[in-house]
């Protein structure tokens, strides 16, 4: 069993809580903090009941100190949602002796924020050393960070061990909403797959051909399996080391009657840039030169008609290089379609879900998951260490 904030008595306890502030920085500052507020709940439940907080969190991938990695924004950000000081220390680690004696200072009911826990190589290694430090800290342990919660680190692993531990309330709902997908989801269950790489997504597709009913397949991962089957994809992106895979993926989904749609036709260019000219083309007879960057408007119907009776929904990765406009047009009409159903839907994945974000519908969406790998690899039915830590 999980435990919860309920089972740990936090009064007048310092408890160390593992968020996930892996955050856009821009200028100093934080962007998009969807993040930070998905945290705000658990912080808010320890404080009110008496709990002096130590938050950690890694931002980036900075390989030892990395002044553009701190956490001052971050504190600076997670100070104005909470409405109250945020305590930080520009140092060299979480574990730094200057961070140890600037946490042994904080006082009754207050809010620390350590510095970037990538900062310290231990980290990743989830060396037990670190650990330790780490658990010196508080009486307690929460682990709010799904984002990091397939990784057995120092601060997400390693640390559980250590301490009376709790799931936060985001980590439950993350893992509340995604069992929901596998555990006896309402049906038709319909999955929308986009996003660079099949490579990424084999083993979620794998796992979802055993539960859901429809695959719609978009992304530059359609040209493989389109290319797979024999379709001309002109200079689109392929993986031809994922041909066996894709026609094997296939084969299962025709076996086990799993309809899979592929974009029937794409939107192309001779270039990836903006504003550029575009054609239309069937995904299966691209022009030699010209490159598939977006469902085509047969596709979006036809995706659109696939979902309209669907009463569960997941959907990951972008159907199209949405940075780019006019790339964007399919991953938005696909965004406005799931925020209409009335279906139970998810999204996951780091950029999907800033495509959701950026059409401002992410509040028509039943749960928008806000880790990416994590995600995938709960679908694909993988133990997370983080979570596994909380339940021994
Ligand atoms: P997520 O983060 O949601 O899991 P991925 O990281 O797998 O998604 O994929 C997102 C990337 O896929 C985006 O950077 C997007 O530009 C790219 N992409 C989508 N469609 C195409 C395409 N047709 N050609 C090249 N890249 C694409
Ligand atoms: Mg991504």
């Amino acid at each position: 069993m999980l435990r919860t904030l309920e089972d740990l008595d936090v009064k007048d306890k310092r408890v160390l809580v593992r968020v996930d502030f892996n955050v856009p920085i821009k200028d100093g500052r934080v962007g998009d903090d969807t993040r930070i507020r998905a945290a705000l709940p658990t912080l808010e439940a320890l404080s009110s009941r008496g709990a002096t907080l130590v938050l950690m969190s890694h931002l980036g991938r900075p390989k030892g100190v990395d002044e553009s990695a701190r956490m001052r924004p971050v504190a600076t950000r997670l100070g104005e949602l909470l409405g109250r000081d945020v305590r930080y220390l520009a140092c060299d680690g979480p574990a730094s002796p200057d961070q140890q004696a600037f946490v042994r200072d904080a006082p009754h009911g207050s809010v620390t924020l350590l510095e970037n826990t990538r900062f310290d190589a231990r980290e990743t290694k989830n060396d037990p050393a670190l650990a330790r430090i780490l658990a010196g800290y508080a009486d307690a342990y929460v682990n709010d960070a799904f984002g990091s919660a397939h990784r057995a680190h120092a601060s997400t692993e390693g640390v559980a061990r250590l301490l009376p531990s709790a799931a936060g309330h985001l980590l439950q709902q993350e893992l509340h909403a995604l069992g929901k997908l596998l555990d006896r989801p309402e049906h038709p269950f319909a999955v929308i797959l986009g996003g660079a790489k099949v490579s990424d997504k084999i083993g979620v597709i794998s796992s979802l051909l055993g539960v859901a009913d429809t695959i719609l397949i978009g992304g530059a991962m359609a040209f493989t399996f389109v290319a797979a089957q024999g379709g001309r994809v002109g200079a689109s992106r392929v993986e031809p080391d994922q041909f066996d895979t894709a026609r094997e993926l296939l084969a299962q989904a025709a076996e086990r009657g799993v309809h899979v749609v592929l974009p029937e036709d794409s939107v192309c260019a001779g270039e990836l840039k903006e504003g550029v000219k575009t054609a239309v083309h069937p995904t299966d007879a691209i022009p030699d030169g010209e490159l598939g960057l977006d469902i085509g408007p047969h596709a979006i119907v036809a995706f659109r008609e696939a979902l309209s009776s669907a009463r569960t929904v997941f959907w990951n990765g972008p159907l199209g290089v949405f940075e780019t406009p006019p790339f964007d047009a399919g991953t938005v009409a696909m965004a406005r379609t799931v925020a209409e159903l009335t279906a139970f839907t998810v999204v996951g994945g780091g950029d999907s879900v800033a495509a959701i974000n950026a059409t401002g519908l992410a509040d028509r969406i039943g749960h928008i998951s806000t880790g990416g790998g994590a995600a995938l690899e709960f679908l694909e039915g993988r133990t997370l260490p983080g979570v596994a830590a909380l339940e021994a």
